[in-house]
């Protein structure tokens, strides 16, 4: 398989743009998500670092990324379907350890058994449906066990806990490979919950079969040794976005968006500028219209800049669905032409400060990236 096969089409028989002709170019540097993950696992002191890939790498292709990662060792991933999981395993070969963060869907127990891929069991049901398929398959079946530490969103409750230990053929057929929890308020170090939850992880998973334990995130592994037990599960700091929002970015950054230039022009002194005319120019000034809009996954209500050279270009106007306007006046007449491309994502511009001016997090806006970008690949 190639890059060129994995980059999403964004309708059945359209296929993707050619860097030339797309309105906005997308470069991901697998280089930096190897550096990322390298500068993880130095802080793990011994301990194993996973990959999280869910919603198809945070949005920047799982394939490409899980691969990177495999060759700096990883052999242990984690998406949130089973979907995504029977992808990967043809990506990836046999070997890696490929985790199913939501669990087996009922029904979807033996092709996910099939697939060779391990369900995280997240209530007694899980637990249940996934001990009939061994006993129906006649073989026994890994699983990772999660214990619901206190986020209350997945995993089993202490109740659950306590019983499933209770039980002497709770766990039949099942070969417990890992016990795991998950942080709710990681990135906020001085947070109570992370103390909490770490003793009640502690407590929960001394209940059930001695296994590999793993509670830490991206954040997470910043709490400290205490958080980061036998395997940490980074997703966002593999992808450049900050684990430390208090603190400056240890993570090296990995996406750059530029959008291209379609026309510029003069507007002159009270004219109104897109939709709603909700800019009016006060002088006049020179604009340029960019291939980009809310359909690629800027937010409306997200109005930045954009860059060149190192100077600011702001949006005027509303967001369209195609494109935005910016206020050029900052660079030097004839500096910007139709077919040039203007950096929304880059070193002027981070993940983290497009999501601040979106009101969101980082996580989303890789996420929401649309599938118009040509998709460029580049490990240095
Ligand atoms: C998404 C997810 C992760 C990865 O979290 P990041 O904050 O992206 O590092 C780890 N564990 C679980 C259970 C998750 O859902």
């Amino acid at each position: 398989m190639t890059f060129a096969d994995m980059r999403p089409c964004p309708s059945p028989g359209c296929p993707p743009p050619e860097e030339a002709s797309a309105g906005a170019v997308l470069t991901i540097d697998l280089g930096a998500v190897r550096a990322n993950y390298r500068l993880l696992k130095a802080r793990l002191g011994g301990g194993a670092c996973a990959g999280v890939v869910k919603a198809d790498g945070y949005g920047l292709g799982a394939a490409p990324i899980a691969e990177a990662l495999q060759r700096e060792g990883c052999d242990t991933f984690f998406v949130a379907l089973a979907e995504e999981g029977i992808a990967l395993r043809q990506v990836l070969g046999e070997a890696p350890s490929i985790f199913i963060l939501n669990g087996v869907p009922p029904g979807a127990e033996a092709a996910c058994a099939a697939a060779g891929l391990t369900p995280v069991l997240n209530s007694a049901e899980q637990v249940a449906a996934w001990r009939q398929t061994a006993r129906r398959l006649e073989r026994r079946l890994k699983a990772a066990l999660q214990v619901d530490s206190g986020m209350a969103r997945l995993g089993m409750t202490a109740g659950e806990v306590e019983r499933l230990a209770a039980d002497r053929h709770g766990l039949d057929g099942i070969d417990v490979v890992l016990v795991m929890s998950h942080l709710a308020c990681a990135d906020e170090p001085g947070h109570p919950a992370n103390k909490a939850q770490l003793l009640e992880f502690r407590r929960l998973s001394a209940m059930l079969p001695a296994a590999p334990a793993s509670l830490a995130n991206s954040s997470g592994i910043f709490l400290g040794a205490d958080w980061q037990f036998d395997l940490a599960r980074p997703g966002a700091a593999l992808y450049g976005i900050n684990p430390t929002p208090d603190a400056e970015n240890p993570m090296r950054p990995v996406v750059r968006l530029d959008a291209r230039v379609i026309q510029t022009r003069e507007v002159g002194a009270g004219a109104g500028v897109g939709y709603g005319h909700a800019y009016r120019a006060a002088a006049s000034l020179r604009t340029a219209t960019i291939s980009l809009g809310y359909a690629d996954g800027w937010q409306r209500h997200n109005a930045a800049a954009a860059f060149v050279d190192g100077r600011r270009l702001p949006f005027v106007g509303r967001v369209s669905m195609d494109s935005i306007v910016l206020d050029i006046s900052a660079v030097p007449a004839g500096r910007l032409k139709a077919g040039d491309l203007v950096e929304l994502i880059g070193p002027s511009q981070s993940v983290d400060q497009v999501a601040v001016g979106g009101g969101t997090i980082g996580y989303e806006v890789l996420t929401g990236l649309g599938s118009r970008f040509f998709r460029r690949y580049v490990d240095q």
